[in-house]
């Protein structure tokens, strides 16, 4: 009786179960559960119609729409795999995707298709392009055969959904964040992709009553877990088309939102929202962090503002989230900046990953549970990636031992609370003593005039390395602050020895998910521009 396990089903069901109920809400739009069965169900049967075969690749450029989340379902639906592409590209990374997963088919939003057309003229082949023209889109052009619902006409309404013979069959082709330099390909099969949702429902506590907004993009691997967790509960999808504060405020008053993700700059962005966009709402809204650590005062903040903080850990790698820090009962004695410290650990493994540890990376020997010794955080299990795609060299790097290495740095503590320290490449290094550039944020987000922090390792004569603080200050706060004040502040708040040397104001670099890349501040340190 077995059948293999595939995230297509949570579709399928919630149409059966709740027909009724809005699966999501785009502006005006309200889209029940039985309508997106329809959609995907058209869609579906229309790339079918279009040539698109088992294992071929569908290629998606959107923000988070309804389209975007129907794609999560219909490719997969007839076997295929989905290329959510990173909306934030440039053209070459876009074509570099394109032509290095092999796109058959490309959907396009209107508002991205100028990258998308660069992209493709650069591609040097023809590929079908499909639009998106979504009335909420500002600006762009039409460039594609046809539009969306043009093209789901093409489908046939009762087009036969079977589900997929082979569990272990690629669903996903995701890129990683380019953190740390080119993004690599990242095949996720039906059954990782099933039991990672199954975990982050679990253990984010999502129910049928559960409203989701969608404030991390649906392309990020942090994201399309949720694609499939918010669904297969039965609870509704909320979308955005861009992340601001003014929109986020009203949409979760008006859609009585109970839960929501983002990366801790996203929270940042809402802590400092102007007064008059921080409207009120009655309920708890449950929010998930993660991507990059959220400072400790990020957390105690946003716990100030209504909002109750889950805090994630996870990578491409291993289908988003793999280990979670929840709030435990038993620190509800703690003040509210203790709790804080123990949520901006990085947590305990998701229910659906096998186990996490961190060892000594060439003994692959277990570090102590001691909250203090550092190694590499590991992971094997079920949620984990088989290996990058055609990239081998990468994938036995990261397969050393048999088990996933990270290239983070972490300590063990004693009731199994990961926490991790830094990236191997970010760790700073002065006079033979490891720094954590982590824990140095962690003090200047203490800093009441300092918005956003980053440090790391700027080539020192005499140390090797010192830790050289990059910062943006609150906009009120502008001017009032120098360099010499922020050391000082940091020389009484840790071991001279940790504190930063040099501190530089101004914007930081990110990712589009919203993480800073220190390696573009670690080059300005090396050529000292
Ligand atoms: P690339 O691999 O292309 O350099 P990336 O590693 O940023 O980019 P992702 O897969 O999006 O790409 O991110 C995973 C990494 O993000 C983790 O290895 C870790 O360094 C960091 N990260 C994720 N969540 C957290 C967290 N909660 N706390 C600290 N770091 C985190
Ligand atoms: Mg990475």
């Amino acid at each position: 009786n077995y059948v293999p396990l595939s995230p297509v089903t949570f579709l399928k069901r919630a149409a059966t179960v709740y027909p009724n109920k809005i699966a999501v809400v785009h502006g005006d739009r309200r889209i029940t559960y039985r309508d997106l069965h329809a959609m995907v169900t058209r869609f579906a049967s229309a790339l079918v119609k279009r040539g698109i075969r088992k294992g071929d690749t569908v290629s998606i450029l959107a923000p988070n729409i309804p389209e975007m989340l129907a794609a999560h379902y219909a490719v997969p639906l007839i076997g295929a795999v989905l290329n959510s592409i990173n909306t934030r590209l440039d053209a070459p990374t876009i074509a570099f995707i394109l032509e290095h997963g092999e796109s058959k088919f490309v959907i396009s939003d209107k508002e991205l298709n100028p990258v998308m057309e660069e992209a493709l003229a650069q591609l040097g082949k023809t590929l079908p392009v499909i639009d998106i023209d979504d009335p909420m889109a500002k600006g762009g052009k039409l460039i594609g055969e046809k539009d969306f619902d043009a093209f789901l006409e093409e489908g046939d309404a009762d087009y036969e959904w079977s589900l997929p013979e082979d569990e272990w069959q690629a669903i996903c082709l995701n890129y990683t964040s380019g953190t740390t330099g080119n993004p690599k390909g990242v095949v996720y099969h039906h059954r990782g992709a099933y039991l990672n949702a199954m975990g982050n429902a679990v253990s984010f506590g999502l129910t049928p009553t559960s409203v989701y907004l969608w404030t991390l993009p649906m392309f990020h691997c942090n994201g399309w877990s949720y694609t499939w967790a918010v669904t297969a509960v039965g609870g509704t999808h909320v979308c955005l088309r861009a992340v601001d504060p003014a929109l986020i405020f009203p949409s979760i008053r008006d859609n009585k939102v109970t839960h929501m993700c983002g990366a801790p700059i996203v929270l940042t962005m809402l802590i400092h929202a102007p007064a008059d966009v921080k409207c009120e709402f009655p309920q708890v809204v449950e929010v998930a962090t993660g991507g990059a650590a959220p400072p400790s005062a990020v957390i105690s903040n946003m716990e100030k503002l209504g909002f109750h903080v889950t805090h994630l850990y996870g990578m491409t790698e291993c289908y988003g989230p793999s280990a979670i820090c929840a709030w435990q009962d038993e620190w509800n004695d703690l003040s509210m900046e203790d709790k804080a410290s123990k949520v901006a650990r990085q947590g305990v493994a998701l229910v659906t990953l096998e186990e996490q540890r961190v060892v000594d990376s060439e003994t692959m020997e277990d570090v102590p549970a001691d909250g203090e010794t550092i190694g590499e955080l590991v992971m094997r299990g079920n949620t984990v990636m088989r290996g990058y795609l055609k990239n081998p060299a990468a994938s036995d790097a990261a397969f050393k031992g048999g088990w996933l290495h990270t290239g983070d740095l972490a300590v063990m503590h004693p009731d199994s609370y990961i926490e991790v320290k830094d990236r191997s490449k970010d760790i700073i290094i002065s006079g033979g003593e490891n720094i954590s550039s982590l824990e140095i944020e962690e003090v200047l987000y203490k800093h009441p005039d300092i918005m956003e922090a980053a440090v790391v390792a700027a080539p020192h004569e005499k140390w090797g390395e010192t830790p050289s603080a990059y910062v943006t200050l609150k906009a009120e706060s502008e001017g009032k602050v120098s360099a010499e004040d922020v050391i000082a502040y940091c020389r009484s708040h840790m071991a001279h020895y940790k504190a930063p040397t040099k501190v530089t104001f101004g914007p930081l670099p990110k990712t589009s998910t919203g993480k800073i890349q220190k390696f573009v501040l670690r080059d300005l340190e090396k050529t000292g521009e």
